[in-house]
């Protein structure tokens, strides 16, 4: 079975719109999401381009400020200032990476916790840890909506998850753990990864290598979830996962693109929409 990334996150927009024009109908105002970007990365020029887009496409306002690699911090740290001061405004993300010499995690902890569309200050992350009610990371929490589309149970399964960032990995297994699953982390100092990953009955990779997740790390019949988005030899967008080479022996894995890309971005919408509902 393909994880069809692009139906769920379809899905999930649609029900954001309805919402929202159902909203503005009766004379409430629209959600408003703030992105700031610094430096001129191609990627996340790509990403920033897919986050308006869907905002557009559900009736969020949105605007992107974009400041230079060498800009002083106190522009950015202002603007943040600003939009967290601002009544109107329900969301406020930093695309990320940001250049060397950026202090991410200082500009991350500016943002209100209600407005941390992405989930990822150190509140929301340690109130996800705890159990607490929170804006969620988007990634992992898209990942988790796929499973539930997908009727892919979590309860009591094996999940290992390859990589263990503060923005991807960490959370979903905080995230998988509270939906009952037994997780295990894998990073680059891991001996012998297919010890861990051959046997789980769910396999993660989020580590940023082209295809190199192939055969001989996938089992039978695993459900197996690409993170990556990378670019091979060619110059074609692929994910960790060497697709076409473990396909056949998964019971069901994401492509790439189309897989877990468009449900961060859904996500990203849907923590924007929850924020606008408490504010309104
Ligand atoms: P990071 O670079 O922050 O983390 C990569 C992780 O992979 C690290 O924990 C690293 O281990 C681990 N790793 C690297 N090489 C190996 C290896 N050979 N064996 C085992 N573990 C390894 O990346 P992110 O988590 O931010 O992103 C991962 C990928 O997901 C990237 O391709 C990124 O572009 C993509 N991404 C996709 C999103 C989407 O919406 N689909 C959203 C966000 C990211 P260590 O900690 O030891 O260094």
């Amino acid at each position: 079975m393909i994880i069809d990334g692009k139906i769920v996150a379809a899905d999930i927009k649609q029900r954001l719109k309805q919402e929202i024009d159902a909203a503005v109908a009766s004379g409430r105002r629209q959600p408003r999401l703030e992105i700031i970007s610094v430096g001129d990365d191609p990627a996340s020029k790509v990403y920033v381009r897919n986050k308006i887009k869907a905002a557009e496409e559900v009736g969020i306002v949105v605007s992107h400020l974009t400041f230079p690699a060498d800009e002083d911090t106190f522009w950015v740290r202002n603007s943040i200032e600003r939009y967290a001061g601002s009544p109107d405004v329900d969301g406020i993300m930093i695309q990320l990476p940001l250049p060397d010499g950026w202090n991410e995690r200082e500009l991350i902890d500016m943002i209100p916790p209600s407005k941390d569309v992405d989930g990822l200050t150190t509140t929301n992350i340690g109130r996800l840890r705890s159990g607490q009610k929170c804006l969620k990371p988007c990634t992992a929490a898209g990942i988790i909506d796929l499973c539930k589309y997908y009727d892919i149970e979590l309860d009591g399964k094996d999940v290992t998850i390859i990589g263990r960032s503060n923005i991807v990995s960490k959370p979903l297994a905080d995230m998988m753990m509270a939906e009952g699953a037994t997780v295990t982390q894998c990073h680059s100092h891991t001996k012998d990864l297919s010890k861990y990953t051959r046997p789980a009955d769910i396999v993660v990779s989020a580590i940023g290598k082209p295809k190199f997740i192939g055969r001989g790390y996938i089992g039978y019949e695993q459900v197996v979830i690409d993170v990556g988005i990378n670019r091979d030899e060619e110059g074609q967008l692929c994910g960790d996962v060497d697709f076409d080479n473990v396909k056949e022996s998964c019971s069901a894995i994401t492509p790439v693109p189309g897989g877990v890309g468009p449900m961060t971005v859904a996500e990203l919408m849907s923590n924007t929409v929850e924020s606008w509902r408490k504010r309104i």
